[in-house]
């Protein structure tokens, strides 16, 4: 079979990973593509080897924002946090999106950017470069800019744009749609719907647990979302179930007189809240279900089997 047969319609979907410096836009494109305020960082999902920020669903495409995690981390030497992200993103994505900030961007040569395109040259996808917040430049300094980089490494494509007015974002979406592999959606179309905000909600909850609890309780945490109230004029009531494997997890996540469930709960309201962009009361429950990850129709329950 070839290509073409397995994906009939000639729908394209794929992975795409946004690389960059902090500040130069990437929330902020992602945020104006997705027309909603997405900036979280997932964990690998149970159903996807990926970590995922946001979902851009079109006529016949479907294109899924990977996390680069480490770039965000000031803890990290900012070198070794690109590095990271990059190559992690280098391995999951289609497609890698290079972001510069076209206002005040390091030249490709500096050793950090110089390292970065070293290691994106390796891979065989496609780099894009984006130049971004071109609304605070003059042509006059942005085409050196774009000559500078164009000679360093052989991008797929150099886009300028601007995140903040939108200006040339419909184009970088068209180029990418165009570099996308022919594959089914990957996920459901309908991102905005409410099972998909669930989907995420349950995702966060789920980062925190394995953010604070990563030793003892190791992707063994399912949560399912059991009540979501959008109320009007309020705080939006969100109650989860968090199971786990043993009674000896539920202890560890509880912790003492609640204190690890309260940091996983207050670390999770403050992404869902960015996530609905919205406040919201969360309230956590955590109970035991043995072997839950062998029961399918569970599984199918919490939405990880279709
Ligand atoms: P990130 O750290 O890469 O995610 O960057 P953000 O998306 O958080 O943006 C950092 C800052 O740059 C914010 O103050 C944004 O408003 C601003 N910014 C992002 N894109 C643009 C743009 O296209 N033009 C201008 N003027 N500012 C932008
Ligand atoms: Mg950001």
């Amino acid at each position: 079979m070839t290509e073409q047969d397995s994906s009939p319609e000639g729908f394209r979907a794929g992975y795409a990973a946004i690389i960059g410096e902090p500040n130069v836009g990437k929330s902020t494109l992602l945020n104006g593509l997705l027309g909603q305020k997405i900036s979280i960082v997932t964990p690998k999902p149970q159903t996807t080897r990926h970590k995922i920020l946001g979902i851009l669903s079109g006529e016949g495409h479907q294109i899924i924002f990977l996390d680069t995690p480490g770039l965000i981390t000031p803890k990290y030497a900012l070198h070794e946090a690109m590095m990271r992200a990059a190559s992690l993103a280098m391995d999951d994505a289609d497609l890698l999106i290079l972001m510069i900030d076209g206002s005040r961007s390091r030249p490709p040569d500096d050793a950090t950017m110089a390292a970065l395109l070293g290691q994106l040259q390796q891979r065989q996808k496609p780099v894009y470069l984006v130049i971004n917040k071109v609304d605070l430049v003059n042509k006059d300094s942005l085409l050196p800019l774009i000559g500078q980089y164009a000679k360093s490494f052989s991008f797929r494509e150099i886009i300028p744009l601007s995140a903040l007015t939108r200006r040339g974002t419909e184009t970088l979406v068209e180029i990418m749609v165009r570099d996308l592999p022919l594959h089914p959606p990957y996920y459901p179309l309908d991102i905005i719907s409410e099972a998909h905000q669930r989907f995420f909600v349950a995702e966060i909850v789920r980062e925190k647990i394995f953010l604070k609890c990563r030793e003892e309780i190791p992707y063994s945490a399912s949560v399912d979302i059991v009540e979501f109230k959008e109320r009007e004029g309020g705080k939006w009531f969100i109650s989860a179930d968090v199971y786990v494997e043993k009674p000896s997890q539920k202890g560890i996540l509880i912790g003492k007189k609640g204190a690890m469930l309260r940091a996983v709960g207050a670390l999770a309201r403050k992404d869902i809240e960015r996530f609905l962009d919205h406040s919201v009361f969360l309230e956590l429950h955590v109970k035991v279900r043995e072997n839950w990850r062998q029961d399918e129709e569970w599984l199918h329950r919490l939405g990880y089997t279709s």
